[in-house]
C-alpha cells in the first residue's frame, strides 16, 4: 500500500498497545479545500487530527502512526464503548461537505479507502460491525461521511454492515406513533447508537434518526421514522 507520511502533530505522545485499536471511523474533512484541511490537520492549535487521509484523487496521506490516539471522534459512545478515539482508527476523506457542497465521493478515493480497510481490518482483527462512521457515534453533532457515502460498496467487499429486506416485518401497520418510535429505538439501542432515551421522546430524536438514515436509508434523510426504517433497524438489532 503506498501510503505518503504527512506528519501530523496533534496526538496523544504515549503510545497505545494496539490490541486496543478495535474500530474504524470514517469521517469526511467538510472543508472547502483538501489545502485547508491539511492545514487544520497539521496545525496543534485546533488539536484535531487523523491517522489517515484520503484525497479525492486517492492519494493516502499517514498522519498518525496507528499505535498512537489521534484526535478524530471527539465527544463519542457507540454501544459500551465510550470516547472512541482511544480505541479506534480515524480516516478522512477529502469532502467539501454539508456546509459547503457536499460532493459524491470519487471512484478514486473509495477505491483507495477499501483496500486501506481491507489492510487495517486484518492487521488489528477489526470486526464488521465496528466500521463506523462519526455521525453514527456522535448523531447529536455530526453528519459525516453522510448520505452519499457508498455504505453499500463497502459491504460488497466485506467492509462493514448492511441489511437485506427479504424477510417478512412483523410491525403492523396499525402501530401508533408513539410504539413506532418504541421499537425503532430500541432497535437502534441494539445496534450500538447511543445519546437518546429508549422510552421518552426527546427533541434530539430527530438527529438519531437522521444518522440512522445517512448510514442505512439514504435515499431519505428526514428524520422520521417509518416502515421502512423499522424493518431495516430490526434487521441489523437482529443480525449484528
Ligand atoms: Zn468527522
Amino acid at each position: 500500500m503506498n501510503l505518503t507520511p504527512l506528519k501530523s502533530d496533534s496526538f496523544s505522545k504515549k503510545a497505545r498497545n494496539i490490541g486496543k485499536i478495535k474500530f474504524l471511523i470514517i469521517h469526511y474533512t467538510g472543508m472547502q479545500s483538501m489545502r485547508a484541511s491539511i492545514k487544520r490537520l497539521l496545525s496543534t492549535k485546533h488539536k484535531v487530527s487523523c491517522h489517515y487521509l484520503i484525497s479525492r484523487a486517492g492519494k493516502i496521506f499517514q498522519m498518525v502512526q496507528d499505535n498512537k490516539v489521534a484526535w478524530h471522534a471527539g465527544k463519542s459512545k457507540w454501544g459500551q464503548v465510550e470516547n472512541l478515539n482511544n480505541n479506534s482508527i480515524g480516516i478522512e476523506l477529502v469532502n467539501k461537505g454539508h456546509k459547503f457542497g457536499y460532493q459524491k465521493f470519487s471512484g478514486r478515493q473509495i477505491n483507495a479507502l477499501i483496500k486501506l480497510c481491507i489492510i487495517l481490518k486484518k492487521k488489528y482483527k477489526i470486526k464488521n460491525q465496528c466500521i463506523l462512521g462519526h455521525s453514527d457515534i456522535a448523531p447529536l453533532r455530526k453528519s459525516d461521511p453522510g448520505e452519499k457515502f457508498p455504505w453499500f460498496q463497502l459491504k460488497k467487499k466485506s467492509i462493514g454492515i448492511w441489511y437485506s429486506l427479504n424477510r417478512k416485518s412483523f410491525v403492523s401497520k396499525k402501530s401508533s406513533a408513539k410504539n413506532l418510535r418504541k421499537i425503532f429505538f430500541k432497535n437502534l439501542h441494539k445496534i450500538g447508537y447511543r445519546y437518546f432515551n429508549k422510552e421518552k421522546f426527546s427533541k434530539t430524536d430527530k438527529l438519531i434518526i437522521k444518522s440512522f438514515q445517512r448510514r442505512f436509508r439514504q435515499g431519505k434523510v428526514d428524520g422520521k421514522i417509518d416502515l421502512e426504517c423499522i424493518k431495516i433497524s430490526a434487521y441489523l438489532a437482529k443480525n449484528h
